[in-house]
């Protein structure tokens, strides 16, 4: 049996780490898939990347666990610029450019950040796998679908929200982009609130004229 955590940087993921380490859990390899703006920029905000490369990393690494980071072929840049062939609905956007991806119907998430994990998993077909995911005990709807194969340790140990929140304050491993938003994301995303798009332009101007520029 492996097993692999699947971290996105964010405070439920890391705990589950924190709590794989604080009790001797099983775990073999943690993987984070990072989404890409274009081949050269990162599709994570800056703070939040670093803090994942800079931060997170090294100290799981001192632990003894591998770390991967998985990526695309495709970029989000790709996604805007793919032109469309077969529209499902208006044959008007027949020949167009996509464009900017819409709430609730993300490609860059199905093309961009799962698929990598998606094709890691294919590539580990021999083995059995238990993958950990960070769902709190007081999310019990989101428990309930977990499937075969995926693990909580948060619900394993009794953690709610609020004390994941602690628990990855406690070893620093709160990512800054707590500091301005609830969640985390990447920085052209389509559900970034007004809080987060004024951090973009304030903070790193060069990404927020590239949104405009789109
Ligand atoms: S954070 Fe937003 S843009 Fe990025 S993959 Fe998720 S839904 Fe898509």
């Amino acid at each position: 049996m492996k097993y692999i955590a699947n971290f996105s940087g964010g405070k439920d993921s890391t705990a589950t780490i924190i709590l794989a380490h604080e009790h001797h859990e099983p775990l073999d390899e943690i993987i984070f898939s990072e989404v890409m703006y274009n081949e050269d920029i990162s599709g994570e905000l800056p703070e939040h990347i670093d803090f994942i490369k800079n931060v997170a990393f090294p100290l799981f690494e001192s632990w003894g666990y591998k770390t991967r980071i998985l990526r695309s072929d495709k970029t989000y840049l790709d996604c805007f610029n793919h032109i469309v062939e077969k529209p499902r609905k208006n044959m008007e956007h027949k020949g167009k450019r996509k464009g900017f991806v819409m709430v609730g119907h993300c490609d860059v998430q199905r093309d961009c950040k799962l698929k990598p994990i998606k094709d890691y998993f294919k590539g580990l077909e021999e083995q059995e796998v238990t993958q950990y995911i960070g769902i709190a005990i007081d999310e019990p709807k989101r428990l309930q679908r977990l499937s075969v194969g995926k693990e909580s340790l948060l619900a394993k140990y009794g953690y709610t929200e609020e004390m994941v929140k602690e628990k990855a304050e406690q070893y620093g491993l709160l990512s800054p982009c707590y500091n301005y938003s609830k969640r985390g994301g990447c920085w052209f995303c389509p559900n970034a609130r007004e809080g987060e798009l004024k951090h973009l332009r304030n903070k790193y101007n060069n990404l927020w004229q590239e949104l405009l520029r789109l």
